[in-house]
């Protein structure tokens, strides 16, 4: 492995063969992140594919050049072409591997793929998703001195660093940005000493055998996991909704409601969490437009006399959203009407989305005691109904679903184990 400068780019990147490049910066932890896979493809790819780093900090106008926006990025190059996708952000070894087998022939690929060579790890503790309530547990589990590992499948943080302002979490007088948040608690674990595996594939969790196989090639075994994976909000999945996440489309009244004081609300939804937020968010919202599927409100009867007593709240039934797109200061949604099958636009200040959550266990079938809509019984100490396993925050079942209640369960979870290991 190389770490080229500008001066070296073209004798080594653009004089033909095949070669990948990282633009790397410090403080970075995405870097950070992709650092071992980047490393440990070049162990096996480095007999057929050069493998070079540049530091983007020092290498400005090249990185201008090649519209490097971001770090890690890392390209592609075939006999001085550049190939393929430019890859950013939480890099996972599967997408590193398909890039890098692209570049080579099928015998080749057969051949590396032949000589990976499989890693074991052995933890007391592993956390599995790396957001408040699985940092809360890793900053416990780290200062108690209790080898530990988190593994997450994005870069840690969970929902929260979506959110561009926090106003509620205790100990920041002013509203501390959501990313930021989410880094410091993630520093706070990594300063404690716990490990961190992140954008990494989950290819299986064997809770009998107690071990975790991530990107096919590392197990991971532990005496006690921490289930930390949160829980997601059902998507729509139409067009606009992933690109306004945070930047005009809402999941959380509690968090973000106060944001639209006499401003103008769609809501999507007519079940109870849409109708009871709806409420909440008419104590700020001068205007609220419920769109519903249906021809009448899911939602218990007293949320729905509620809501149709209240003079800010219209609605539109039988109604879908298509799309979301934004116009300057406005979100617009493109809707149809499901019975004349007309479409037409509706705008407001912003957007929240209730059509349900949903736990993320998608790796799990059935092995848990379960609530009525799919999120886990624990005991007081967090305990699933499993031995050994236990599981913290959003993923839960509980009525509130805060960043508190989510750092409180893995303050918990974590006290329990280190006990047990004592
Ligand atoms: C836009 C938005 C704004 C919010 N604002 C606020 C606010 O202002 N105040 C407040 O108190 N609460 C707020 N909330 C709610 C709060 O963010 C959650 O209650 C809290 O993040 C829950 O923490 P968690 O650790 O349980 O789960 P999450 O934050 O969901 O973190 C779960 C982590 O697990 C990882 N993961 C998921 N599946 C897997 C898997 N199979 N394998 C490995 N890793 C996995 C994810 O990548 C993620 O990092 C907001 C939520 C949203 C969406």
């Amino acid at each position: 492995m190389k770490t080229i400068s500008t001066a070296e780019f073209e004798k080594v990147v653009l004089n033909g063969g095949k070669v990948v490049v990282d633009f790397y910066s410090t403080e970075c932890a995405p870097c950070e992140a992709l650092a071992p896979k980047f490393d440990s493809c070049a162990e096996f790819y480095g007999n057929d594919i050069s493998f070079v780093k540049i530091f983007r900090q020092e290498n400005r106008e090249l990185a201008t050049q090649l519209d490097v926006k971001s770090s890690p990025t890392v390209l592609f190059f075939d006999n001085g072409k550049q190939v393929g996708p430019s890859l950013t952000g939480g890099i996972k070894r599967s997408e590193l591997t398909s890039n890098l087998d692209s570049l080579i022939s099928p015998q080749q690929v057969a051949l590396i793929k032949s000589k990976i060579k499989k890693t074991e790890f052995y933890y007391d503790t592993v956390i599995l998703g790396g957001g408040p309530a699985g940092l809360a547990a890793a900053i416990y589990l780290g200062q108690a001195k209790v080898n530990t590992v988190l593994i997450d499948r994005a870069l840690p943080g969970g929902q929260v660093s979506t959110t561009h302002q926090v106003s509620n979490y205790p100990g920041f007088v002013e509203p501390v940005n959501g990313y930021m948040l989410s880094h410091y608690m993630s520093e706070q674990a990594k300063k404690a000493g716990v490990q961190y595996k992140s954008a990494v594939d989950i290819t299986s969790v064997n809770l009998e055998n107690k071990s975790i196989i991530i990107d096919e090639i590392e197990t991971i075994h532990f005496k006690y996991l921490i289930l930390a994976t949160g829980a997601s909000p059902r998507p729509l999945n139409i067009p606009g909704e992933k690109e306004f996440k945070g930047h005009g489309i809402s999941y959380c009244a509690t968090c973000d409601a106060k944001y639209f004081q006499d401003k103008e609300v769609i809501i999507i939804g007519g079940g109870n969490s849409a109708i009871e937020e709806a409420d909440f968010i008419s104590k700020f919202a001068s205007k609220i437009t419920i769109v519903h599927q249906f021809d009448k409100l899911q939602a218990n009867k007293e949320a729905q006399e509620k809501a149709f007593a209240n003079p800010k709240i219209n609605f539109l039934f039988h109604t879908e959203p298509l799309a979301f797109i934004q116009e300057g200061d406005k979100m617009i949604v493109n809707i149809e009407n499901i019975i004349s099958k007309t479409t037409t636009t509706i705008s407001a200040d912003g957007i929240f989305v209730f059509v349900g959550m949903q736990p993320n266990l998608d790796m799990f079938t059935n092995q848990f005691a379960q609530d009525d809509w799919g999120y886990l019984k624990v005991s007081d100490e967090m305990e699933t109904s499993l031995p050994d396993i236990y599981s913290v925050g959003d993923i839960n079942s509980k009525k509130f679903r805060q960043i508190t209640t989510a750092v409180a369960d893995g303050t918990i979870a974590a006290i329990a184990i280190s006990r047990k290991l004592n």
